[in-house]
């Protein structure tokens, strides 16, 4: 399995994202809203695998629920999967807590899918389905 991206949650990707392009040396993808996740979210990319900036666009917005409790930061971890929702019910024969119990849209066209973070020592787990 390889790491697809990093998530981190900012309250504005227009202050972030420079700072984010100066130190990878690259330029960002043009933001992109998600609105199954209430989010609009840019990538970076890191060798192989790409950091994404998420800002909340609704109070209602997990991420905004994180930014208020926790502040700025590593929001969630992204593994490349064959398929998302067979990773999930996987997870869910296992006994496993998910926050999505089938895939749905996700940013850059691709089908993604959250495991809880109770699941995995705290760490909220996303999967990205492979192209
Ligand atoms: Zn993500």
């Amino acid at each position: 399995m390889e790491v697809d991206h990093v998530g981190i949650a900012v309250r504005s990707l227009s202050e972030t994202t420079p700072k984010w392009e100066q130190l990878l040396g690259s330029p960002a993808s043009l933001p992109e809203e998600v609105p199954s996740q209430r989010v609009r979210v840019a990538f970076l990319k890191v060798g192989s695998a790409h950091l994404e900036l998420l800002e909340p666009t609704s109070p209602e917005s997990s991420v905004s629920r994180f930014l208020e409790s926790r502040g700025e930061g590593m929001h969630h971890i992204a593994f490349g999967v064959p398929s998302v929702n067979e990773k999930l019910a996987d997870l869910i024969r296992r006994g496993e807590r998910v926050i999505d119990r089938e895939g749905r849209p996700g940013a850059r066209g691709r089908v993604v899918g959250f495991a809880h973070p109770a699941a995995f020592a705290g760490v909220l787990v996303e999967f990205v389905e492979e192209r």
